[in-house]
């Protein structure tokens, strides 16, 4: 039987994060300190927060974003398991699809992984159609090429009419 990635072997992965409730800012800051509490898992880089507009839902405050690259020896599905569960530590409800929330963790890209499966499809599927995805990626990673997809500065121009501010104040 094979096996989705070796167990024991780092790979890098990236993590987006997002939140717009209860001090969205401090949610974001938190949960980057958290990734790098996970077991076998170690935060390498971050970008800057940012801050962008709803999308689907607008009827909701913008949301604080930012993106992380981990160093893990957790296969996907445990690290994304992982993330659902600090996502229930934060108090987060899932009322409706877009819906405010307090901590939204992605696994946007594990290695040059393409893989889908019931509740993971990596890379994120929608990860290369959002600038508050894109931009704090391509801040960390500015050759990154999403595996499947492809370059993610392409990606990132074919979203410009996205509005994303960047918080000058938060990087670290
Ligand atoms: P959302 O709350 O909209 O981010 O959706 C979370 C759900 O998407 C979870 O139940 C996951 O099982 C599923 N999902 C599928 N692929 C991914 C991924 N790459 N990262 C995070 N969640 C994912």
């Amino acid at each position: 039987m094979g096996h989705l990635v070796a167990a024991s072997w780092p790979h890098i992965a990236y993590i987006g994060l997002g939140s717009n409730l209860a001090d969205p800012a401090a949610q974001v800051m938190q949960a980057l300190t958290a990734l790098d509490k996970l077991p076998q898992t170690r935060l390498l880089k971050r970008s800057s927060l940012y801050r962008s507009a709803p999308v689907g839902y607008l009827d909701q405050p913008d949301f604080i974003n930012a993106v992380a690259q981990v160093e893990t020896e957790l296969p996907p599905r445990v690290l994304l398991d992982a993330l659902l569960a600090l996502e229930l530590e934060c108090g987060r409800t899932r009322e409706f699809q877009n819906a405010p929330r307090t901590l939204d963790l992605d696994v946007l890209m594990y290695d040059d992984l393409v893989h889908h499966e019931h509740g993971l499809t990596v890379p994120h599927p929608q990860m290369h159609l959002r600038a508050f995805v894109l931009q704090p990626l391509l801040e960390i990673a500015p050759d990154c090429v999403i595996p499947g997809v492809g370059v993610a500065a392409a990606a990132r121009t074919a979203c410009a009419g996205q509005q994303l501010e960047r918080l000058e104040h938060a990087a670290k």
